[in-house]
């Protein structure tokens, strides 16, 4: 069997987006699990809106994705000399010709169908010069472009898209497009399949957005003389207006790079991504690397669109809340060493990284991640919510300040009087921390619920989180006896 061999064709013009991503993805799934490569190819012929920065952030987005390639990247404009040779070929085999009608002539045949309002298609024109007329209107130095010359038979000409089934044409409806603009550049068209035809590229799997270029591409192979690879077109993408999600209207919101810094997990978004269009066939949802690569079949990508349900104002969420599940999944669930090392770059930006957490205080570090990670939804709560954890400047919530703190005068002094006994514990447990402080509630006759709701506002700085006593114990005696005796502070202004 020959190996398959899929590519991952982007184009340097942005930043890579998760529709770009899901594509890379699906791509990388089926060579990893045909046994195949894929190859990673930068299609940077558009030198006005190619730039290295994308490139660049293409390269990182699809590393920090676990997204590895087996060969590249190469570059599409290394290859110009292919794709004008395949011109020349097509040429001087007769399969395209040269058409020296002026954008004049075209216009006002486009017009005068549009009055007739018949369909407009190049009406051959120049198909039939005869090479003396060719060779007449090159000495005059007319412009010309080259078209392909679409065979003229009747007949339908069609490919078996994986996912959509037998998509077709009749060769009449097809008209002989341009493959070589009159500035002798190739046209995309035209350099994606002379590509894809050198890098033996079996597979492509892309948007159903490509899907106008495919039968002309099709024939492309066809004239070239090269097998026509499997193609499966995957749905696009789409807000919940349905309009198709771009970079132009959507923003760094659909950016990869956006995902990293606001502290989503690779894998989650991965996993996110790869289910948005296409399913395992049952209601299983996470899917660990080696599960999602064996699960993974052009047969089950979806035939329709899927809908990213991101919605603008969601004072909650930044993103889709399915996304965000998932990521709460991945960070409530992998082993905690993993995660540590994720949230480290977050905590250093912070300056809340003391490397001791490498070392001697490492211990401590992970229970303290692996008890406070319950109620977090992605890596930089850690630095944001968990705080109060690792320093003792953090905010303190408005809500829990009035309602547990400024509500209750009496914790004015109260609070002070538990970090006395607190201080002169000679164990500090879960069990001591949390008779102390229920003893003081007796004794003062007050709810013990005052006491810990207080404690707690003062010590983390939040509403809610672990159980109180583990917090105590996870942040230490001497800092928590100097936040109760603080608590002043906070009744000041
Ligand atoms: N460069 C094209 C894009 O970024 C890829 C087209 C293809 O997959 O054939 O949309």
């Amino acid at each position: 069997m020959t190996e398959t061999r899929l590519r991952f064709p982007p184009s340097p013009t942005g930043y890579l987006h998760i529709g770009g991503a899901r594509t890379a993805l699906y791509n990388w799934l089926y060579a990893r699990k045909t046994g195949g490569k894929l190859i990673l190819r930068i299609e940077d012929t558009d030198a006005e809106r190619s730039t290295q920065e994308s490139i660049q952030g293409i390269l990182d987005g699809m590393k920090w994705l676990g997204i590895d390639w087996d060969e590249g990247p190469y570059f599409q404009t290394e290859f110009e000399s292919d794709h004008e040779a395949s011109a020349t070929r097509l040429l001087s085999e007769g399969k395209a010709y040269k058409c020296f009608c002026t954008k004049e002539e075209l216009d006002a045949k486009r017009e005068a169908a549009q009055k007739n309002k018949t369909t407009y298609g190049y009406d051959g024109t120049c198909r039939n010069l005869t090479a003396a007329e060719v060779a007449e209107k090159e000495a005059a130095s007319m412009p010309f472009v080259i078209r392909f010359k679409v065979p003229n038979q009747d007949g339908e000409i069609g490919y078996d898209d994986k996912v959509l089934g037998y998509i077709k044409a009749q060769y009449t409806e097809i008209e002989d497009f341009v493959i070589v603009r009159s500035t002798g550049k190739p046209l995309y068209l035209l350099c994606n399949v002379v590509d894809d035809i050198r890098d033996r590229i079996t597979h492509i799997i892309r948007g159903q957005d490509h899907m106008t270029n495919t039968i002309r591409q099709v024939l492309l192979y066809n004239a070239l003389e090269a097998p026509i690879p499997v193609f499966a077109h995957m749905p696009l993408t789409l807000d919940l207006k349905k309009a198709k999600i771009s970079k132009r209207k959507h923003g760094e919101i659909v950016a990869v790079h956006f995902y990293r810094e606001h502290g989503f997990i690779p894998w989650a978004l991965s996993n996110f991504l790869v289910l948005l269009g296409w399913s395992p066939g049952d209601d299983t949802e996470f899917f660990s690397r080696e599960e999602l690569i064996e699960a993974f079949s052009l047969e089950r990508i979806n035939k329709t669109n899927s809908i990213f349900n991101y919605q603008k104002n969601n004072p909650k969420f930044f993103t889709d809340p399915k996304a965000i599940a998932f990521n709460e999944h991945y960070l409530r669930s992998m082993p905690i060493t993993e995660i540590a090392d994720m949230v480290q770059p977050f905590l250093e930006a912070e300056g809340l990284w003391d490397s001791a957490y490498a070392t001697d205080r490492k211990e401590w570090f992970l229970q303290t991640l692996d008890l406070i990670r319950d109620r977090f939804h992605v890596l930089t709560d850690f630095a944001d919510l968990g705080r109060a954890y690792f320093s003792d400047e953090f905010p303190v919530e408005a809500k829990p300040l009035k309602k547990n703190v400024l509500k209750h005068e009496g914790l004015k002094e109260w609070l002070p009087m538990l970090a006395d006994r607190y201080e002169a514990l000679s164990e500090f447990t879960l069990e001591t921390s949390e008779q102390t402080a229920r003893d003081l509630a007796t004794e003062l006759d007050i709810k013990p619920g005052i006491i810990m709701n207080g404690m707690r506002t003062v010590v983390t700085g939040q509403l809610a989180g672990p159980s109180m006593f583990d917090i105590l114990v996870t942040i230490g005696q001497e800092k928590v006896v100097s936040r109760l005796r603080n608590v002043g502070r906070l009744f000041e202004n």
